[in-house]
C-alpha cells in the first residue's frame, strides 16, 4: 500500500518552488523520496528554501533561473540532469498574477503573464520530455486554476493563462500519453500564499466572499495542494491522463450560494 506514494529515486524538478504551494509540493515529494530541484529567479528565497529542506532533513538542488528564457531553461535542466539525473517528474508550478480590469491593461502586461503561467509550462515541458519519451516513464503536472474554467473581474489575463493551460494540459496528453507519460492539472481554488495575501486581510470583502462561498468554509493551504501533487506524481495515477484535479473546497461545486444571505 505504501509503495504506491513511494517516489524513492525519482528526480522532480518543481518551477518556482520557492514558497508558496511549490514549496509544500516539493517538501511532500521529498519526504516520499524523490531528489527535489526547484527553482525561482531571487538568490535570498532560494537561500531560505533550502534552509527549510535542511530543518526537514531533506537535500535540494535550488537553481536560478527564469522560466520564461528558453535558453535559461536549458542551462538550468540540463545542470539537474549532470547532478540528479533525468526529470521524472515535473510540477510546473511557477505563477504570477496581475489584477488589473481589461481596459486599464497595458498589453505588455497581459502579455508577461500569459508568457509565465501558459508559454513557460510548455518550454519547460518541451525541453524535459524527450528524456521521459526515452524512457517511456514520466510525469507533468501543470498548476491550472478554477480560473482555467471562470472569468471574474480583473483577472483576464492570469484566466486567459490558466484556461490555456488546462487545454495544453490536454493536448500534451493526446501527443505523450503513448509514451506511458501522464499530464494532469491542480485547479487550486483559493489558498492561503502570497499571491493572495492581498484578498485576505479581515475585513476585504475578497476575504468574506471566499469564507461564504467556499463550502468547506476556509480558505486552503499550501499543503491541500500538495497532497494532491504527491498522488499525481505517484504510481496511484498510471492511468490518469489529462485530468484537472480541482483541491478548491467545493466552491466550484457552489454555484451562487452565499452564507447567511440566500440560505432557504
Ligand atoms: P507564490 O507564492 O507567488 O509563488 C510563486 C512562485 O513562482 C515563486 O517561487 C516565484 O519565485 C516563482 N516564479 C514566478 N515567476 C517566475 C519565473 N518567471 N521564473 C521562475 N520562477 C518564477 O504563488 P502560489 O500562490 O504558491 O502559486 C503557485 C501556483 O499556483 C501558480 O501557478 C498560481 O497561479 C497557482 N494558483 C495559486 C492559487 C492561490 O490561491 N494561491 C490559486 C490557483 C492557482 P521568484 O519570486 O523567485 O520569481
Amino acid at each position: 500500500m505504501t509503495d504506491l506514494f513511494d517516489l524513492t529515486g525519482k528526480v522532480a524538478l518543481i518551477t518556482g518552488g520557492t514558497q508558496g504551494i511549490g514549496l509544500a509540493i516539493g517538501l511532500l515529494l521529498g519526504k516520499a523520496g524523490a531528489i527535489v530541484c526547484v527553482n525561482g529567479r531571487n538568490n535570498e528565497k532560494l537561500q531560505i528554501c533550502k534552509d527549510v529542506f535542511k530543518a526537514h532533513d531533506l537535500d535540494i538542488f535550488t537553481l536560478k533561473f527564469d522560466v520564461t528564457d528558453e535558453s535559461d531553461v536549458d542551462k538550468g535542466v540540463s545542470m539537474i540532469e549532470k547532478s540528479a539525473g533525468p526529470v521524472d517528474i515535473l510540477v510546473n508550478n511557477a505563477g504570477i498574477i496581475k489584477r488589473i480590469p481589461i481596459i486599464d491593461m497595458a498589453i505588455a502586461d497581459f502579455k508577461n503573464i500569459i508568457d509565465v503561467d501558459l508559454v513557460a509550462p510548455l518550454v519547460v515541458s518541451k525541453r524535459v520530455v524527450r528524456k521521459m519519451i526515452e524512457k517511456r516513464s514520466g510525469k507533468i503536472i501543470n498548476m491550472c486554476s478554477m480560473m482555467s474554467v471562470y472569468g471574474r473581474n480583473t483577472v483576464s489575463a492570469y484566466a486567459s493563462a490558466k484556461g490555456g493551460l488546462k487545454l495544453l494540459t490536454q493536448n500534451m496528453t493526446c501527443e505523450w500519453a503513448k509514451y506511458n507519460i501522464q499530464i494532469n492539472g491542480i485547479g487550486p481554488g483559493y489558498i492561503a500564499t502570497s499571491l493572495t495575501a492581498p484578498l485576505r486581510e479581515k475585513g476585504h470583502p475578497f476575504n468574506d466572499l471566499v469564507m461564504s462561498r467556499t463550502p468547506a468554509g476556509r480558505w486552503g493551504e499550501p499543503e491541500d495542494v500538495a497532497n494532491a501533487a504527491l498522488f499525481l506524481a505517484s504510481k496511484a495515477s498510471d492511468f490518469i491522463n489529462g485530468h484537472i484535479l480541482y483541491v478548491d473546497g467545493g466552491i466550484l461545486a457552489n454555484f451562487g450560494y452565499v452564507k447567511g444571505e440566500n440560505e432557504v
